[in-house]
């Protein structure tokens, strides 16, 4: 069962989308559309950004309470982003991808499943952010064309990461 959001809602949502500012910010509104969508909701993550090889963009560690992106991914997101839009629209998708399996949903289809039912209930069919949560290539095809193959010991802990009460009012 999903809720059906509204034309202005939709509307609403990619204009915050496109004004969110970081990681918390794009977190707490991924928290937000899928306690919107499929009435689920969590806390207590932890974010962490991480090198390591691109075929990877990002994971979560299983029974643990991180979320890892993939840093290399990222950077490259962010010089090739022609907008704010592009760039927290490919951020909402990752860290969507990553907090649905932190409820126990394992299988990829699945959860890929779920992330564009998703973005297309909350933001509708043609937007960016559904675009990139089908096939963030179409959007980002110098992703493709990146190659690093290892995982580097360090990574770097995001502060205050999910730490908000913060609840969004429509
Ligand atoms: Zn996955």
């Amino acid at each position: 069962m999903t809720k059906i959001i509204s034309v202005e809602n939709k509307i609403n949502n990619n204009d915050k989308l496109r004004g969110l500012k970081d990681f918390n910010e794009v977190f707490e509104f991924v928290k937000h559309s899928v306690n919107s969508v499929f009435e689920m909701k969590r806390a207590g993550l932890s974010l962490m950004l991480h090198k390591m090889p691109t075929r990877v963009g990002a994971y979560h560690v299983l029974g643990s309470n991180v979320i890892a992106i993939n840093s290399i991914l990222l950077e490259q997101v962010r010089k090739h982003s022609a907008s704010n839009d592009e760039y927290n629209s490919y951020l909402f998708t990752v860290l969507l991808h990553e907090y649905l399996h932190s409820f126990g949903i394992l299988d990829e289809h699945t959860v890929r499943q779920m992330s564009v039912e998703l973005c297309e209930k909350f933001f509708g069919e043609e937007r960016m952010v559904t675009v990139i949560a089908k096939d963030p290539l179409k959007i980002f095809p110098q992703l493709g064309s990146v190659s690093y193959d290892k995982f580097e010991n360090k990574y770097e802990l995001i502060k205050d990461f999910d730490k908000s009460n913060q609840t969004y009012i429509q």
